[in-house]
């Protein structure tokens, strides 16, 4: 059934605390934790408790919880202290969009100077 827990998820057991993260921020529906490999000083992975494969299976099953996963972007930029004069929100959608971790979760990227158009 569509935000059921996958037994082979790697962010699934990270939400059950199976596989350990630095946890920074956590609610109800959401945990927000240090990437293991950071693209910026400020890299921090905002992801719902309930398991979809990408937002937009999350946003079309769940709009409010895609709604959370936006507020506590923003909570986590907010409270950081390395994020600077702005920040990135990043979802990467699909395969051929570099998403490897198949579990709905935004990037919140900052510290640095972010390029646009991005790679
Ligand atoms: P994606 O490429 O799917 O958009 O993002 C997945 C992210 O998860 C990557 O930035 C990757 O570094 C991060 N990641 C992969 N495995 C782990 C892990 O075990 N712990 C943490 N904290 N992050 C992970």
């Amino acid at each position: 059934m569509a935000g059921e827990r996958q037994a082979d998820c790697l962010f699934c057991k990270i939400v059950a605390g199976e596989v350990p993260a630095t946890v920074v921020r956590e609610t109800d529906t959401t945990v927000a934790f240090r990437d293991i490999n950071p693209q910026a000083p400020t890299h921090i992975l905002v992801i719902p408790k309930v398991h979809y494969p990408d937002v937009a299976a999350l946003a079309a099953a769940e709009p409010q919880m895609a709604a959370d996963i936006l507020r506590e972007s923003a909570e986590v930029a907010a409270e950081d202290k390395t994020v600077g004069s702005g920040y990135r929100i990043v979802f990467n959608t699909g395969s051929g969009a570099g998403q490897t971790v198949f579990h709905a979760h935004a990037h919140v990227l900052g510290g640095r100077g972010l390029n646009w158009p991005p790679g």
